[in-house]
């Protein structure tokens, strides 16, 4: 082995045609624009195969050596110091053409003084959380540096406009100030989960206008959409996808059924208050289980509750809350039995529930709700009959979140959208955010958000 391999290997730099000559090898340090640099010298030369210009092959000594040109490239921390590159390139003359061309190494391009090294350690950065200062102090370039890495990585993630699948999930998300309302569009693939874009404007023209650039053929071939319960976004559907189902998330239909009965529960504890101080109390703080399934209220396990006297299980305690006002258990029951066959996928069940909500008179806003139900009873069969939900979305919008806070916010959307394609498309399948959740963490997310209310 010689000294320049050495050298070689422990720079990490793959190109066999970049030569460290002993000689020369001296490492001094150069400070530069208040930075202290180490730097490397050597020596770009090889036989070329071919002329750059008009590609007549070398034979013969039709290209020879013409000169030299030193450029400097930036090598990235050695040791926390940034390193330097002074690289001797060579400099050919072709015979047949009478031009002149450099030697080319797969270590810059062209025009380039950040080795490409650099370039990918920066992609991959940027695909954590972490602000683009730090990536920037870290390997040592310059903030604008990383800014531009940042468009140019983006760039290569733009989705194909010629491919679309059958299964597609719309959600917003808070973007920049600059969009409108604040307000960014984003969907995915229903079924891998994988992020296809995000669009600035999530306004119906602007969403329409989007959409159409994709060939009518492929919009022709989606199958579903999910999407939330009030979604802005049925116009969009209607008019960009001619045979797509609507599916509302089936979160978002027990989430609005837990409003009513959450709403239901402090009505009950507010004409109580004065009355019944430790019912209020009860009625208060334990909100959890009521909004819980009924199907997974614990009813085996005793334990002491400061609010309780005695043992009691967590049935127990729901079946006391309900006690309290004679219309909450019959609502509570309504509302288990459509969960139950929401969850298990019964349709025509879940309508015979619906319809057995007229049998009582019941508070307005309960019956607001079993009617905004009915009104969407055709995609409510969609979501009995698919098992596609917008759960993933969450977990997705979360981490949007975190990159948001990391950059102390963007300005720009572009940035932001290639920041976020960048960490979701960069990164490794196997991560656990990115893969598809196994059925185990998918009910876990499903029951952690059932019990959620906004
Ligand atoms: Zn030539």
């Amino acid at each position: 082995m010689t000294y320049s391999h050495i050298i070689r290997n422990s720079l990490n730099i793959k190109d066999e045609n970049i030569i460290f000559d002993i000689n020369d090898y001296l490492c001094p340090e150069e400070t530069i624009k208040d930075t202290n640099y180490i730097v490397y010298q050597g020596t770009l030369t090889y036989k070329p195969k071919a002329c750059h210009h008009c590609g007549a092959v070398n034979q013969d000594y039709s290209i020879t050596k013409h000169g030299t040109k030193i450029s400097t490239i930036k090598l990235g921390n050695i040791l926390f110091k940034p390193a330097l590159l002074r690289l001797r390139k060579q400099r050919y003359m072709c015979h047949e053409c009478g031009r002149t061309f450099m030697a080319k190494t797969s270590l810059v391009n062209k025009y380039c003084f950040i080795s490409n090294p650099i370039k990918n350690v920066v992609s991959y950065e940027l695909s954590e959380t972490q602000s683009m200062k730090t990536i920037a102090k870290r390997v040592s370039v310059s903030s604008s540096t990383v800014i531009r890495l940042l468009e140019s990585t983006g760039e290569t993630l733009e989705p194909s406009r010629f491919e679309l699948p059958e299964h597609l999930s719309f959600d917003e998300f808070k973007s920049v100030k600059e969009a409108a309302g604040s307000m960014s569009f984003i969907f995915t693939n229903s079924q891998t989960h994988d992020i296809i874009d995000i669009v600035e404007n999530r306004q119906q023209k602007e969403l329409i206008a989007y959409f159409q650039r994709y060939p009518y053929d492929l919009r022709k071939k989606v199958k579903t959409v999910t999407l939330d319960m009030y979604s802005p976004y049925l116009k969009v559907i209607h008019d960009c996808f001619p045979n797509a189902e609507l599916i509302i998330d089936r979160f978002h239909i027990v989430q609005h059924m837990n409003r009513a009965l959450n709403r239901l529960r402090i009505e009950i504890m507010k004409t109580v208050k004065y009355t019944r101080p430790r019912d209020y109390s009860k009625l208060k703080k334990q909100w959890k289980i009521i909004l819980k399934n009924v199907w997974s209220v614990d009813f085996e396990h005793y334990f002491t509750h400061r609010l309780y006297d005695g043992q009691v299980t967590e049935k127990m305690m729901v079946n006391y809350l309900l006690s309290i006002d004679d219309q909450f258990q019959w609502i509570y029951d309504l509302i288990n039995d459509l969960k139950w066959h929401l969850s298990t996928g019964n349709y025509e069940e879940f309508v015979n529930q619906l319809e057995r909500s007229k049998e009582r008179s019941i508070k307005r806003y309960v019956r607001t709700t079993f009617q905004t139900l009915e009104k969407y009873l055709d995609s409510i069969e969609n979501s009995c009959t698919y098992t596609l939900s917008n759960g993933h979305l969450e977990g997705i919008n979360n981490k949007i979140k975190t990159l948001k806070r990391s950059g102390y916010g963007y300005h720009n959307f572009r940035h932001l959208r290639a920041r976020i394609l960048i960490s979701f498309k960069l990164t490794e399948k196997t991560e656990k955010s990115n893969r598809p959740l196994t059925f185990e963490e998918e009910k876990e997310i499903e029951k952690q958000r059932n019990l959620k209310v906004v």
